[in-house]
């Protein structure tokens, strides 16, 4: 390959050697090399080639979701086909029994696989057959200089055929415990595949592999950090806990709250540095388990922050906090971007001198010129708004590093968190106070708008508040404004008798303050707002949120939003607005928010629609998503083999000294060898 294509291939593709172009795998299959029978389809299938009649055709649904379905039979069995467009055309294209060869990819859906938008071709018993190859992924810089999957392909044959001997990646006795195809005739097949069976255990085998090793990496590095990093030891519980305990709490703890409080004492009395996750649902109480965790450290004679991500949920934990301190003579104080000259000074003095025991801020509180006197636990609301770099400054706050409690609504599945936090220790609030309803959520299009803004006058009538919240369509900030300040005035007509405030990310501070201020208290009964009001605003008197264009949000957004309504003893509502002209997607993305108020069954469903990357916290630990073959979502079981794989061996090896796992070390060295200290700090 002449200089220019290789310098285009390694800065567009990362490939720049022989070992880059094998481990770029193809993205999808043809196998164009024989006919395939319905009866031996089955898992996850390359695209293959049918032939068979249509038994039947039928229509389905009106309007934009009218689909065109068809049954189709070659003697072995029967597969659905389904269009979803040009169903008139295709209906008048194709009949009834004359011999068809389609292909196309089979899916599985309620036990019963079927071919949506197939190649259909009339059958020609001459036709010459074109082979199984692998399609692969050509950005965009490269295909305009055109080059194609094709160059590809022939470059990997070059490869193939003076392919020496490929050295093993995994030791003989695991290959054998789960008869894994060996590494070269894997790699063979995952790019030029001899049939379908080779294809699927060829992939199996790069999967296990690659999921195994990142395992491996995450679980030893985890293990070797809970051993080597000291804590803090807080041994007593002490007179704030106490008081604040039976003076102040207002009501019981939950069992939850208590079993996590429980947890995290333990952690800190361990003598290692705590690392925990706390994950719970909007309005299970986190904040309080935060603050009784930081009257902890105080008890012990140190000092406690918490970080939030955004000035106005600093400013409503600084105010929910420092009043309950203030009743056992706690100092708190707020620090962010906005607090005056003057004012940090002082704090700055009374963090150095121990006086101010509990700070609360935004990222504010991690610049270098704030300094502790002794800094003993760090809290983090959601975390997954501050990238790693950021938790690592909070690291190092103090020369023992601070016991370190971070906090999401955003539940993360299991799985995922396994990867994303495979380090962190996770204790979950599954219970919410007693007494909340759950938030009865619809989704209603444009024309049912009349009924629903009688339903919120309703509510309205009955001293409730109410929410109406816009979108962010980041690509125009200046017509974001302008539906958010379109929708400001529609409301304000339909409803002349009540006050409406309007908050957005592009106020100034003050009128932003001001704005809430307004609605907290009461004295405006309608807020219009974009996602600012996503974290932060508690205001329990406010029962109805309207949410316009719906389907712009992600799922967990959407739960995000949903959760600032419900937080008082009468029953809330969610309303979903949407054009009627959505995608059966969409649709069903949307329905999954009426069936369910459970954050940890929206977060799997947002999981399997959009795909690991675009979950909210998971972008800045990208590392684990550089998987080459691999799907988090789609392998999960794949994934919990090497898990458990991995836990076993370091169990019996965790240094990887034995012989056979010297070859396991040295691989993971090699993979992972950039970015070995990403757990340290996770
Ligand atoms: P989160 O931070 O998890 O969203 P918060 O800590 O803000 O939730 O709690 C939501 C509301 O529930 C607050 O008004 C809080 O005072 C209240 N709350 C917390 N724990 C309890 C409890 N055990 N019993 C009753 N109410 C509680
Ligand atoms: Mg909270």
């Amino acid at each position: 390959m002449g200089p220019k294509r290789a310098e285009m291939l390694a800065k567009q593709l990362n490939i720049r050697s022989y070992y880059d172009l094998l481990y770029y795998f193809p993205y999808r299959y043809v196998d164009k090399s024989k006919i395939h029978h319905i009866r031996d389809i089955e898992g996850d299938m390359p695209y293959i080639q049918l032939k068979g009649r249509f038994i039947s055709f039928t229509v389905n649904g009106e309007g934009a979701r009218k689909r065109l379905n068809a049954l189709f039979s070659d003697g072995t069995g029967t597969i659905d086909v389904v269009w979803f467009n040009r169903v008139k055309q295709i209906q008048e294209c194709y009949h009834t029994g004359t011999d068809y060869v389609i292909f196309g990819k089979p899916t599985e859906f309620n036990r019963r696989y079927s071919i949506s938008h197939p190649e259909v071709e009339p059958f020609r018993p001459d036709a010459p057959q074109q082979g199984f190859k692998g399609i692969y992924s050509v950005p965009e810089g490269l295909r305009n200089s055109s080059f194609t999957s094709r160059n590809i392909q022939q470059m990997v044959a070059t490869l193939l055929a003076g392919l020496g001997r490929v050295e093993e990646t995994l030791p003989e006795y695991i290959i054998g415990r789960l008869k894994l195809m060996p590494i070269r005739e894997a790699l063979v097949n995952i790019h030029v595949p001899e049939s379908v069976e080779k294809l699927q255990r060829a992939q199996f085998r790069l999967k296990f592999e690659e999921l195994f090793y990142l395992q491996l990496n995450i679980l030893k590095y985890a293990r070797n950090r809970s051993l080597s990093i000291a804590g803090f030891r807080f041994t007593k519980v002490g007179d704030c806990f106490n008081r604040f305990y039976h003076e102040v709490l207002p009501f019981p703890l939950t069992g939850a709250q208590k079993r996590v409080i429980k947890e995290i004492r333990a952690d800190m009395g361990s003598g290692h540095q705590m690392n925990r996750l706390l994950q719970g649902d909007v309005g299970s109480g986190k904040t309080l388990v935060a603050l009784m965790t930081m009257l902890l450290a105080v008890d012990n004679g140190f000092q406690a922050c918490l970080m939030a991500p955004t000035e106005i949920l600093a400013g409503q934990h600084y105010i929910t906090i420092s009043e309950m301190a203030a009743r056992i003579g706690v100092r708190v104080e707020l620090l962010t971007g906005s607090t005056k000259k003057r004012e940090r000074d002082t704090i700055h003095e009374g963090l150095l001198s121990g006086d101010v025991k509990i700070l609360i801020g935004t990222h504010a509180l991690i610049e270098d010129t704030v300094a502790f006197k002794n800094l003993g636990m760090a809290v983090i609301d959601e975390q997954h708004r501050f990238g790693v770099a950021q938790r690592a400054k909070m690291w190092r706050k103090n020369t023992t590093p601070p016991h370190v409690l971070v906090m999401t609504a955003t539940p993360i599945p299991r799985t995922l968190a396994m990867t994303v936090y495979g380090d962190l220790d996770v204790s979950v609030i599954d219970e919410l106070p007693p007494g909340r309803k759950p938030i009865h959520t619809v989704l209603r299009y444009d024309q049912h708008r009349i009924t629903v803004y009688r339903f919120i006058g309703e509510q309205l009538k009955q001293g409730r508040q109410a929410y109406v919240v816009y979108p962010i369509i980041q690509e125009s900030e200046k017509l974001d404004l302008r539906n958010l300040e379109e929708g400001y005035d529609i409301v304000r007509e339909v409803f002349p008798q009540y006050r409406v405030c309007m908050v957005h990310g592009k106020m100034k501070p003050e009128e932003k303050d001001y704005q809430m201020k307004i609605f907290a208290e009461g004295k405006a009964q309608i807020m219009v707002a974009t996602t600012v009001i996503e974290v932060g605003v508690n205001v329990p008197n406010a029962s109805v949120m309207l949410i316009e264009n719906a389907e712009r949000f992600g799922l967990s957004q959407l739960h995000q939003l949903r959760g600032r309504v419900g937080r008082g003893a009468d029953q809330a509502y969610c309303i979903l607005m949407s054009n009627f002209k959505i995608s059966r997607e969409t649709r069903h993305r949307l329905e999954v928010m009426t069936q369910t108020t459970d954050g940890f069954v929206v977060a799997e469903e947002d999981l399997k629609l959009r795909g690991p990357g675009d979950m909210e916290g998971t972008q800045q630990s990208g590392i684990a998503f550089d998987l080459r073959i691999a799907n988090v979502t789609r392998d999960v079981e794949v994934m919990q083999q090497a898990r458990e794989m991995a836990a076993k061996i370091l169990d019996s090896d965790p240094q990887l000294a034995q012989l056979p796992n010297q070859q396991l070390l040295r691989h993971l060295q090699f993979l992972y060898h950039r970015q070995i200290n990403w757990s340290l700090i996770s």
